[in-house]
């Protein structure tokens, strides 16, 4: 794995996976844009997720919410009254930091000074203005969460999915929050992707669908390639519960710049749709929620045995995209030292994470008939529908090797003087890992790429 932040920041940026936001005007703090092998391993990461929580499950729905959503759906979540951090100003050098961050809340993480504020509530959400009136209503916020927009769907999807207890709704999208302090390159950032589910489940069942949860979650990071001794849990108690947990286990993991939280697995309880329903009082909710005098939905499901209405208890795993990102870059970061006494660096994704799946590179440049296998086999292999297929015509093919390794390119094919003369059109397949070359007929290409990435 990596060992500092930097090394990642480098890779980053020399290879087009992640550059700082608003570069050319000095850069923007907390925002970064994903650059063309960015976007491939952020894509590759959701359609992972998705197939585990939508596809290979028969209990989840799916949704794409609004970003923008009525002002109201954050006066009844509580994150207009309570979505808050800590902050504390420095009145030397006019820095602003998170008090719950700061090595000793009275003195300056910046200057040392104990000239600081006392610590006072700072609400993360970014207000916006709705409309072309600017006025005392016409403000909502930008979403601190996508999970609003699913528990505010809630009747929408029952109603179109007959679903019955238990059952989840699954959702991916950005959200926004005004960090005091963003930092650690894209761990902690004030515009990220987050990957929820929210699993609705009878009350008395919360606790075993919680443990669950951990579990499957803790193996999915797994699956996509982190090691279990980079992987830690942390139960979340007191003051640090959000205002809507009734427990929450953090899944930790091991950043360059140390543990730390790469998902949370929250019990929401009924909080959230007895926030959110009409007629409150008929439901007998546990959460202590505000008065809803807006709502005009009920948030309950038939429990079709005792014949009743009842609000669900909601267990939520919630992960960052991005950060989900960062750790899956640290862990494939690898620098190996070769036979020959040089040196490479390979990211060692899994296959199904890769932001290139093959890259197929002609080795004579300008001998037409090499250069037109090599296209025929690129354009067969990207209807197999695994990803990026790279046709990459440099002919220099050992820069090339070692750039799909830093890159994390799992296969690289090259077509030769072999392939246009000999029986059978034999091409040069090379693993990224064992460096290992073997010959495989171009007809057989296909079948041995689907092999490799489908298992
Ligand atoms: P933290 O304590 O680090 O601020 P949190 O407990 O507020 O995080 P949650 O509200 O549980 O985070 O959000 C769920 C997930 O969303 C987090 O586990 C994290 O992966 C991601 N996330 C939250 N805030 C940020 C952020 N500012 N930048 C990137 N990802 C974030």
């Amino acid at each position: 794995p990596a060992k500092t932040m930097d090394e990642l920041v480098s890779l980053c940026k020399r290879r087009g996976f992640i550059f700082q936001g608003s570069e050319i005007y000095g850069g923007m703090q907390g925002a970064y844009d994903y650059g063309p092998l960015g976007v491939e391993l952020k894509n590759n990461i959701k359609s992972a997720w998705w197939r585990s929580m939508v596809y290979e499950r028969d209990d989840v729905e799916g949704l794409d919410a609004a970003i923008v959503q009525n002002k109201h759906v954050y006066k009844y979540s509580g994150h207009e009254d309570t979505f808050t951090d800590p902050m504390v100003d420095c009145h030397e050098c006019k820095s602003r930091m998170r008090a719950d961050h700061m090595k000793d809340i009275k003195v300056c993480d910046n200057c040392g000074s104990d000239n600081v504020t006392e610590p006072r509530d700072f609400n993360l959400m970014f207000k916006t203005n709705v409309g072309p009136m600017v006025n005392e209503e016409s403000y909502t916020y930008l979403r601190p969460e996508t999970a609003q927009g699913i528990f505010t769907n809630f009747k929408n999807v029952v109603d179109s999915t007959s679903r019955t207890l238990p059952f989840g709704i699954a959702q991916i999208g950005k959200s926004f929050r005004n960090e005091i302090t963003p930092r650690n390159f894209i761990f902690r950032v004030r515009e990220f992707e987050q990957m929820e589910l929210e699993f609705f489940c009878k009350p008395g069942e919360d606790e075993k669908w919680h443990d669950t949860w951990v579990a499957l979650r803790k193996q999915w990071w797994l699956d996509q390639g982190l090691a279990e001794e980079n992987i830690e849990f942390e139960y979340v108690t007191g003051d640090d519960l959000a205002h809507y947990s009734k427990s929450t286990v953090d899944i930790l993991y091991k950043f360059p710049h140390g543990f730390e939280e790469l998902e949370g697995v929250a019990n929401r309880t009924d909080y959230d749709l007895g926030s959110h329903t009409k007629a409150q009082d008929e439901f007998g909710l546990s959460a202590k929620v505000k008065k809803n005098e807006h709502s005009t939905a009920k948030l309950a499901i038939r429990d079709l045995e005792a014949n009743k209405w009842e609000v669900p208890f909601c267990i939520e795993p919630s992960a960052g995209l991005d950060r989900g990102l960062l750790a899956i870059m640290t862990e494939a970061y690898t620098e190996e030292k070769l036979e020959n006494g040089s040196s490479r660096i390979v990211l060692k994704f899994k296959p199904h994470l890769a932001p290139i799946k093959v890259a197929i590179m002609p080795l004579k440049k300008n001998k037409p008939e090499i250069v037109a296998l090599a296209k025929e086999l690129k354009n067969k292999l990207q209807k197999l529908g695994l990803g990026r297929i790279l046709y990459e015509n440099t002919g220099n093919v050992g820069k090339g090797y070692r750039r799909h390794d830093e890159v994390g390119t799992p296969i690289c094919v090259t077509v030769d003087f072999d392939s246009i003369e000999k029986e059978g059109a034999p091409v040069t397949v090379r693993d990224r890992d064992t460096m290992e070359q073997i010959t495989v007929p171009a007809a057989d290409l296909p079948a041995y790429v689907i092999n490799y990435f489908i298992n």
